[in-house]
């Protein structure tokens, strides 16, 4: 079929929306859409990227300690794959749904394309808690789960890489079994089926605080928009894991203050600025926040937390923690999104009106996965980076990207979050428009 015909819509191919107001696949689909609005993008690669290409569900028991089974449930959701292989995190979390994998799996569609990494989109988890799970059981089931998922994954053909409850242990568990059952892995070539491993197992340097460590990058790029220094910048957090402490940690470096912190447990403050390596340690060793004592400090509750006056507030824990309340009480003149999709569409609303700028997760976390980018190349090339080399080749990606959004917000006359999204539906386009679609 010529080339030029590729833009008539495809019989049939109107894009299949979900309804259910709260569904988490919804608010991914529609940013998408709204994109595709603005840029104008052909009926059928709205059509197509309104769906997942696959869907993979899996029951599969596991030998607990004690001697008994239990089944679990895992999902894994290739969503595109036009601009390369599928590529995504695996969640361990007791409230993994299929609705809320296949949301995550559309971002990372997007977020690959904002950075122009050669990757598409996808993610999978397993509905568990893994704090009540032992070593061992978590081990059995970690490679259980990556057998069931069998030749569905592939060094060049999904790629999977760490997210909310897992680690590089569970990586170098993944990548263990997945070369132990595939005839090709036997060799040992194959370290780059799994990313975000640990150093020692191929892992690369700087992937731990890669997330953390692009969205100070970002930072850094954009804050002149807001007329925003990073000297005395004012920090609120949400969330005090891998992304939201690395970040801190980054940013503080650049002289700016953790002002607030919130996690699960409880929230904190001190307006001169919290002792972040201290934090840090506590919640290495504790697993929270809670507990955590220094001068100064104030103990404070959860409106009070999303109330205190910040310069740039950084969700960086789960989905919908910003619904209409929290957006009216957030006192910040920036929210950058840590974690992915932590603003409702009735918060973004009231956000917008309240003239708050939303720095969108495609854009702000995405330093994770260019990290795992980067550790998929030094593992096909057989090298060893440097931390210095890793951490050159993030800035230089995602700065490029977050210019990218800012001309885009000017190009298209909209808010930077939009502007993402357009980078990425274009990106994505342009490869459909160019390759047409098979047969
Ligand atoms: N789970 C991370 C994310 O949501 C990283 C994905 C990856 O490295 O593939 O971006």
């Amino acid at each position: 079929m010529p080339i030029q015909n590729i833009s008539t819509p495809l019989p049939h191919a109107q894009p299949m929306e979900p309804t259910d107001p709260n569904s988490l696949f919804a608010m991914a689909v529609e940013s998408v859409n709204s994109a595709c609005g603005v840029i104008q993008a052909p009926d059928f690669v709205k059509a197509i990227v309104s769906q997942p290409k696959n869907e993979l569900m899996v029951h599969f028991p596991v030998m607990m300690d004690d001697g008994h089974y239990r089944l679990f449930k895992g999902y894994r959701i290739q969503h595109n794959n036009i601009l390369g292989p599928y590529k995504g995190g695996i969640r361990y979390h007791p409230d993994v749904s299929l609705d809320d994998v296949k949301a995550l799996s559309v971002w990372m569609t997007m977020k690959c394309a904002v950075m122009r990494l050669p990757f598409g989109g996808a993610k999978g988890g397993i509905k568990v808690d893994p704090r009540q799970l032992s070593p061992t059981e978590l081990m059995r089931m970690t490679r259980r789960f990556t057998s069931a998922l069998g030749g569905n994954i592939g060094p060049e053909i999904d790629i999977p890489a760490p997210d909310v409850g897992t680690n590089a242990q569970i990586m170098d568990w993944m990548m263990d079994t997945y070369l132990n059952t595939h005839q090709e892995g036997r060799q040992q070539g194959m370290l780059h089926v799994v990313t975000g491993k640990s150093v020692g197992c191929g892992g690369s340097e700087g992937r731990e605080k890669a997330t953390g460590q692009g969205l100070c990058y970002v930072l850094l790029e954009l804050l002149p928009e807001f007329r925003l220094k990073p000297a005395g910048l004012r920090l609120g957090i949400l969330g005090f894991g891998n992304v939201g402490s690395h970040t801190a940690q980054a940013l503080a470096a650049h002289g700016a203050k953790l002002i607030s912190v919130m996690d699960h447990t409880c929230a904190l403050r001190n307006i001169h600025g919290l002792p972040i390596p201290e934090l840090r340690r506590h919640v290495q060793q504790t697993g929270a926040l809670a507990g955590f004592t220094a001068s100064g400090l104030e103990v404070i509750d959860r409106e009070s937390f999303y109330r205190t006056e910040v310069d740039v507030f950084i969700p960086a824990a789960l989905e919908r923690m910003i619904d209409e309340a929290e957006a009216k009480w957030i006192n910040a003149r920036v929210i950058a999104e840590g974690g992915n999709g932590p603003v409702t569409p009735a918060g973004a609303e009231v956000l917008r009106q309240r003239d708050i700028a939303l720095l969108p997760a495609i854009l702000c976390n995405a330093g994770g996965v260019t990290v795992s980018y980067l550790e998929w190349v030094q593992n096909k090339a057989g090298v060893h980076w440097e931390l210095s080399r890793v951490d050159r080749e993030l800035q230089q990606t995602i700065v490029l990207a977050a210019r990218r959004v800012r001309l885009a917000a000017h190009q298209y006359d909209t808010d930077l979050s939009t502007a993402a999204f357009c980078v990425a539906v274009e990106h994505v386009t342009r490869a459909y428009k160019q390759r047409g679609i098979f047969p």
